[in-house]
């Protein structure tokens, strides 16, 4: 059985399966404990604190001495007196020790939660933690996770600090149904290079998983369980292929990508979050190709502000330096459901409102998304990418937006970047068809071919039952991405790939020969692509054996 989802970092496990729930909080007024709650508390506190001094030094040792900081900003919080004030004040109203505990973190936790400040809503999760650990001693659970064999650890969600107490020689891959990648747990697991997945659809946790055998396919995104024989004998030899590529791809590192007949391309990447800049660097990407804004809606409980997003769009900027990255607007819809956008249910949502369609209805969100990028122009190399276009109407439309946005920036005295280059993404066969006329009007195109070949072949590309339908290298797709990079270049600007297809092995000798400009995809696929491209000669590719059926 497979279950698709996001991948946090890139690799393959292969292991039996501990399914891991958290243990539930809710307690009633221990009575044994004589009723002292406030005693409760201070041993509550003693307890946590020697465990967060101990998650320090093992943090310390492992994932360095910035990360493993967490664990003394937890001491702090456990030791502030504005935290014990209010636990003191919910016991003499009456409260258990747990509930009081539990209502002084969630009480501080609130007051930071609605700054408009990121670094304070991590802070906020920090505090709901901490009073987690406290609870837990006082309820004999300790959170600890037993590992005695190879284990891939699937859970909603996990705390950072539950990962760090773990045998972590034991753990090969780790799956958060709930979770999301802007989580520590996910900072940590890829600190530790854990393979590692999240945001699962459509599995329950349950126990009766345990023990059976999983993989975890954080290449494609996948949770396998109880795999046939042919399964585990394919995922064992990519695992090893993966492995053995791995150590020999670093020599690429820091070369330049260029095909043997010397065709030089750029190999950028693609992200959905500022937590992924360090695998950017550790792999080499020459940009960032695709940053999926989106997420950030997703991950917000409210539409996130302008301030927020600029303080996002800057970091992101800040840490790439001079490398271009394209940041594409809102791709909310079809399978990215954001509650709060109050969206009608659609009965086909991949072709009902999505991305600028949504931006068209509801402007202010956009105007919003782009002051906050405009404003962050000045910070680094930004590109905007628009998704999902279909007409020049469209294209008019986001022009007289950013037009207003970059009038209004001038009238309150903002700085911006004048120069920050527009363009499309060819995703549709409308766009492709149009690429000539659409081509004057924008700065680059870069073409989606995950849309590009669900709306090309009618078929919806999440639907599994359409595997053998959904063939990504149908000959009407090759012919609309030549004749997308052909009248890019007619007018003279740049045609680039963000979609799967970007590094696809068999694609590349193609993409070489049509003088794609750039291909943009997952970090973990950047080196592997350099050498790929390496070993080409453009000129004696044949390219109509992709475009043609003999
Ligand atoms: C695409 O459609 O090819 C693309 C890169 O965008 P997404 O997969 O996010 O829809
Ligand atoms: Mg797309």
């Amino acid at each position: 059985m497979q279950y698709k989802g996001r991948i946090i970092f890139e690799g393959y496990a292969i292991a039996d399966v501990l399914a891991y729930e958290e243990a539930n909080k809710s307690r009633q007024k221990n009575l044994d404990h004589g009723g002292d709650e406030y005693e409760r508390f201070v041993y509550a506190r003693q307890s946590a604190l020697k465990t967060f001094d101990e998650l320090y030094e093992t943090a310390l040792k492992t994932v360095g001495e910035e990360k493993a900081a967490l664990f003394q900003t937890y001491r702090l919080m456990a030791e502030d007196t504005d935290f014990e004030d209010l636990v003191r004040s919910n016991i003499n109203d009456g409260q258990t020790a747990e509930d009081a505990i539990n209502n002084a973190s969630k009480q501080i936790a609130d007051s930071f939660a609605i700054l408009d400040d990121e670094y304070m809503k991590q802070r906020a999760a920090d505090v709901i933690e901490v009073g987690k650990n406290l609870i837990n001693v006082l309820s004999g659970n300790n959170e600890l996770v037993h590992l005695t064999k190879p284990t891939i650890l699937i859970c909603n969600d996990l705390a950072a600090s539950v990962l760090m107490r773990m045998d972590r020689r034991f753990l090969k891959g780790l799956v958060l149904i709930n979770g999301n990648e802007n989580s520590h747990v996910a900072i940590f697991a890829r600190t530790l290079e854990l393979p590692t997945i999240c945001g699962l659809n459509y599995f329950n946790l349950s126990s009766t998983h345990n023990g059976k055998t999983a993989i975890v396919d954080a290449i494609r995104g996948r949770l396998v369980i109880e795999p046939t024989e042919d399964e585990l004998k394919e995922y064992k030899e990519l695992e090893k292929e993966y492995l053995d590529e791995g150590s020999l791809l670093k020599k690429y590192i820091g070369k330049p990508t260029v095909t043997k007949d010397g065709v030089k391309l750029k190999i950028y990447t693609n992200i959905a979050s500022a937590l992924e800049i360090e695998n950017v660097k550790n792999n080499d990407g020459e940009g960032i190709g695709l940053f999926r804004s989106e997420f950030i809606y997703l991950a917000s409980k409210t539409y996130p502000t302008e301030g927020f997003q600029f303080n996002y769009y800057r970091e992101v900027l800040e840490e790439m330096g001079k490398k271009e990255v394209v940041i594409r607007t809102i791709d909310i819809g079809a399978d990215k459901e954001v509650a709060y956008f109050n969206l009608a249910k659609e009965e086909n949502p991949a072709l009902g409102l999505r991305s600028i369609r949504i931006c068209r209805k509801q402007p202010d969100v956009f105007y919003t998304q782009l002051r906050a990028l405009y404003r962050a122009s000045v910070y680094g190399n930004l590109s905007i990418m628009i998704p999902m276009i279909v007409s020049i109407d469209e294209v008019k439309f986001f022009k007289d937006m950013i037009k207003k946005v970059k009038e209004d920036l001038k009238k309150d005295n903002i700085p911006f970047n004048d120069k920050v280059k527009v363009g499309i993404m060819i995703e549709t066969p409308a766009a492709a068809i149009m690429s000539d006329d659409l081509a004057k009007h924008v700065d680059f195109f870069s073409i989606g071919t995950n849309d590009l070949s669900q709306y090309t072949l009618a078929c919806d590309r999440l639907n599994p039952a359409l595997n053998d339908t959904f063939n990504k290298k149908h000959y009407a797709i090759m012919r609309l991405i030549k004749m997308t990079v052909e009248n890019a270049h007619k007018a003279g600007i740049t045609c680039s790939m963000c979609g799967e297809l970007a590094r696809d092995p068999e694609m590349l000798p193609f993409l070489a020969a049509i003088h794609i400009d750039e291909l943009s995809c997952s970090c973990a696929y950047v080196l592997k692509t350099r050498k790929a491209l390496a070993e080409i000669d453009s000129k004696k590719v044949d390219i109509s054996k992709y475009l043609d059926p003999k």
